[in-house]
């Protein structure tokens, strides 16, 4: 089994060491042919406009869009993910998850903050949630299922088919369950 990530900005590195530990093989992805032969794709946090420009500079705009294995995105993933995006300049939105999410909804980095996280598949559980300038799930459209919330009830987990979206980092609080739950639906 073969995971990519995005590979060209924000924290691959740790995506990347989760999943070693998974036991799945890793290859970031930076052009179009590295997602031949992928059985599931990562798109990590980092800087969301950032991000789309390099994926257009790079040619990976279409093949990300015709991709159609499991992805998980977690934050500027997500924000990549989403079919609409509020507060953002015009960037690029591949439309795969049907919800909104607002940039930078709970302010700025200082405004960074952990929080516990509950997961609501598999047997309920608690996770901890790093949140990193992280965006808001505004509106949860058909055909999205509730993954995670706070405690509060605010929706931080969605999936969607094969596509999982996250506003938070399981990759910096050292928690597999979501990079697993990608695993699974890959096999
Ligand atoms: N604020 C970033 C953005 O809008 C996302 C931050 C993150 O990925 N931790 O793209």
């Amino acid at each position: 089994m073969i995971v990519g990530i995005l590979g060209m900005q924000g924290d691959y590195e740790e995506h990347s060491e989760i999943l070693k530990t998974l036991g799945v093989d890793v290859r970031l992805v930076k052009l179009p042919d590295d997602l031949e032969g992928i059985d599931a794709l990562i798109l990590p946090g980092g800087e969301s406009t950032h991000f789309a420009r390099i994926i257009k500079d790079y040619g990976l705009e279409e093949a990300l869009r015709d991709f159609s294995r499991p992805i998980l995105g977690t934050c500027a993933g997500l924000i990549l993910l989403a079919r609409e995006v509020l507060d953002a300049p015009p960037g690029l939105t591949l439309g795969k998850l049907n919800v909104t999410v607002r940039r930078n909804a709970y302010g700025r980095q200082k405004d960074s903050f952990e929080a516990p996280v509950k997961v609501l598949v598999e047997g309920e559980k608690t996770m901890v949630g790093v949140f990193i300038r992280a965006p808001r799930i505004e509106n949860v459209g058909e055909g999205v299922e509730i993954l995670a919330t706070l405690e509060d009830g605010e929706v931080v987990g969605v999936r969607q088919g094969n596509v999982l979206g996250l506003t938070f980092h399981p990759e910096l609080a050292g928690e597999s369950f979501f990079h697993r739950m990608l695993i699974e639906s890959a096999r």
